[in-house]
């Protein structure tokens, strides 16, 4: 029930403490961690513990509501978490035309800088 057809990526390391990550929230479901290579002040990506099929938003069934609706208020947890619930951003690249290089589903969190609109 847990099929995954995807190859593991750098994200299952971090998961499992075998990279070390800068963790800002983490419950039972999801793992939030800064991003490596920051694109704002804030950015912090926010992933499922279980991928459980979800390599990209493009593969989301509706067994995948849940995890998704938790991950999206996990991104308001890390926002007030960090300072910038008045103004944020929350971003999911799918695929490989949006720029998705890791494919294990993840929100990107950005704030404590003026964006703009629209996004390249
Ligand atoms: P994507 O382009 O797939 O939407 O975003 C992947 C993100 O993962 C990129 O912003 C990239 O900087 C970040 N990333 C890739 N490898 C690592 C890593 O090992 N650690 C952390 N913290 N972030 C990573």
């Amino acid at each position: 029930i847990n099929a995954d057809s995807g190859a593991p990526t750098i994200f299952d390391k971090i998961i499992n403490k075998e990279i070390p990550s800068s963790i800002v929230y983490e419950d039972e479901k999801v793992l939030a961690f800064r991003d490596i290579s920051p694109q704002a002040p804030v950015h912090v990506l926010i992933i499922p513990k279980f991928r459980d099929g979800l390599t990209e938003l493009g593969k989301a069934d509706a067994r995948h509501g849940e995890i998704l609706g938790q991950l999206l208020y996990a991104a308001k947890i890390v926002a007030e978490k960090e300072g910038i619930a008045d103004g944020f951003r929350v971003v999911i690249n799918s695929g490989a035309s949006a720029c998705q290089s890791v494919y294990h589903l993840h929100l990107h969190v950005l704030g404590g800088r003026q964006m703009s609109w629209p996004p390249g």
